[in-house]
């Protein structure tokens, strides 16, 4: 199960997936919940902190 990177909850459909564009290792999964309101993620492999 996927979970959102940045709230938490799980996820089973309609969330987005990327590599952090910092450094491109790690996968950030995001609720369309916290898309839609461009909550900010941080990249747990570097720290990075993004929208
Ligand atoms: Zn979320
Ligand atoms: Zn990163």
């Amino acid at each position: 199960m996927e979970k959102c990177t940045s709230c938490n909850v799980e996820l089973d459909q309609d969330f987005t997936k990327f590599k952090c564009p910092n450094c491109g290792k790690a996968t950030i999964v995001r609720c369309n919940r916290c898309k839609s309101i461009s909550k900010e993620y941080v990249c747990p492999a570097c720290g990075f902190i993004g929208p």
